[in-house]
């Protein structure tokens, strides 16, 4: 079949993509409609063809889906942060775990009547809005040039104007709108991009959950704002703001924060908790950003790493130590490995802050550190835990896990594509998949968190 470039057609959603668009068939070619929902009855544009597929927009909703929600942003489509919004939630968690799932069988290369077998059903949430405890707003101009901020367009860096995400706090909005009031009175610039020139680049927010505060980090191509106690004021107004800050980055990058904090108002870091240990967390910390998922995640990577008491684990990847910690009140002993030395210095922080003394932790590279460790000091593990970036673990890392020989892995991942990956390498050196589940830490989103145990199979180290 000829399908060029403008053709329109009609055709029926029977699949959903791995990035949550829909996905159609016609005369056996295959067509990706993102916004598109499986079940729908669409009239779509051909944007792009290939030879046995396309790419196309959604024109018109003929007959609605079952799984057809109102979506609760009106500006989902353009944004494409949210590229599920419009499916029913039962639906969405459906949707993750089949693409966990698929990975798993795909690039795992696991039988699929296995991976049913050890499968227990996705964490998903009571409310799946408004749960994100960070959010980064750029600023910009509109095309009249008023200063505004809110969210690129998909896969572009144009700003579309909104101070409301579905899946923020509510905070967030009086936040923004106080910054935008601040900069109109002052005359602040904003940053452009394309000229590398202007003041105000991003702003960061962050609320912890359990605490109740709030912390807000205006990033700047410059050092200092005009008035900026002025501001830090009328941040403060806010309840639960406890640190008011400005990030200097004067790189034209697309990385979003500089190196260096300056406080205007409060503290520095916030604090959080998840389940009984306490967290201080820096503008420039990783932190998980669903709070009330991370708090399920962490219970279900705990179940599966099976402790007693009595075991000596490795949590590689540890950013400021959240599972290490949460790990360390039931093992013997915890050793943590992470690339970013502040982080580290917060892991510390936190360990001493909860009178934790049975976890020691490592600045540097997974896959430098835990070689180093095991064959000059001869270090030992009943479990290890990882919970890498999105690229997985790189193969010496793996190599010296299989070599260490532990009696279970727990793989915390958010990309199930390199899980899937990782895991068939330790199939192959004779671990077995115990239990897996897909935890939900992203509604709305195309993106899932997985969490899998895999036991030894009775060989030993070497
Ligand atoms: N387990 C933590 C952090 C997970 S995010 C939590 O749940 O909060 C992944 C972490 O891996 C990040 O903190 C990142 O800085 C770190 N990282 C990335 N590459 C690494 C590597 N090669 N070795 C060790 N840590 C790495």
């Amino acid at each position: 079949m000829d399908i060029k470039k403008n053709d329109i057609f009609t055709v029926q959603i029977t699949d959903t993509g791995t990035e949550g668009e829909g996905i159609g068939k016609i005369a056996g070619f295959t067509l990706f409609v993102k916004d598109a929902v499986i079940g729908d009855t669409v009239q779509v544009k051909v944007m792009k063809a290939k030879k046995n597929y396309a790419y196309a927009k959604l024109e018109k909703v003929l007959v609605p889906s079952p799984f057809r929600v109102e979506p609760p942003c009106a500006f989902h489509r353009q944004c494409g942060g949210c590229q599920l919004q419009s499916l029913s939630y039962e639906k969405q968690l459906e949707f993750k775990q089949n693409k966990i799932r698929n990975n798993l069988v795909r690039i795992g290369g696991f039988e699929p009547e296995k991976i049913d077998a050890c499968m227990e059903p996705i964490i998903g949430m009571e409310d799946p809005w408004h749960y994100r405890n960070k959010a980064q707003f750029p600023f910009g101009y509109d095309k009249e040039g008023n200063v505004v901020t809110g969210f690129y367009a998909g896969r572009t860096h144009t700003i579309i104007p909104n101070t409301d995400c579905a899946l923020g706090v509510k905070e967030n909005k009086e936040i923004l709108e106080i910054i935008l009031a601040y900069m109109k009175k002052y005359a602040v610039s904003a940053y452009e991009e394309t000229t590398g020139k202007g003041l105000v680049r991003h702003v960061l927010i962050r609320k912890g959950f359990a605490s109740g505060q709030i912390m807000v980090c205006l990033i700047l191509n410059g050092k200092k704002l005009p008035e900026e106690q002025w501001l830090a004021e009328e941040l403060w107004k806010i309840p639960g703001m406890t640190s008011v800050s400005v990030n200097v980055n004067t790189e034209r990058t697309n990385v979003i924060m500089g190196k260096k904090v300056r406080v205007l108002k409060g503290e520095e870091k916030i604090e959080d908790a998840i389940g009984d240990v306490v967290f201080r967390i820096s503008p420039l910390s990783f932190y998980q950003v669903n709070p009330v998922q991370t708090r399920k995640l962490y219970g279900q990577a705990l179940e599966y790493a099976g402790l007693t008491g009595e075991e000596t684990v490795w949590d590689l990847y540890c950013g400021i130590g959240t599972i290490s910690l949460f790990l360390a009140q039931k093992a013997k002993k915890v050793y943590g490995v992470e690339i970013v030395p502040e982080a580290i210095a917060d892991a510390k922080e936190n360990a001493v802050r909860n009178g934790i003394t049975n976890a020691e932790f490592y600045v540097g590279k997974a896959e430098e550190v835990l070689p180093q460790m095991y064959e000059e000091e001869g270090v030992y593990a009943d479990v290890i835990v990882v919970d890498p970036p999105r690229k997985g673990c790189d193969e010496k890392c793996l190599e010296t896990m299989v070599r260490m020989r532990p009696e279970r892995i727990v793989y915390v991942s958010c990309d199930s594509a390199t899980l899937a990956r990782d895991l068939r390498y330790l199939g192959e050196m004779g671990y077995e998949i115990g239990k897996w589940r897909g935890c939900d830490m992203f509604p709305g989103t195309g993106h899932v968190e997985s969490v899998i145990m895999m036991r030894n199979c009775g060989l030993k180290g070497k």
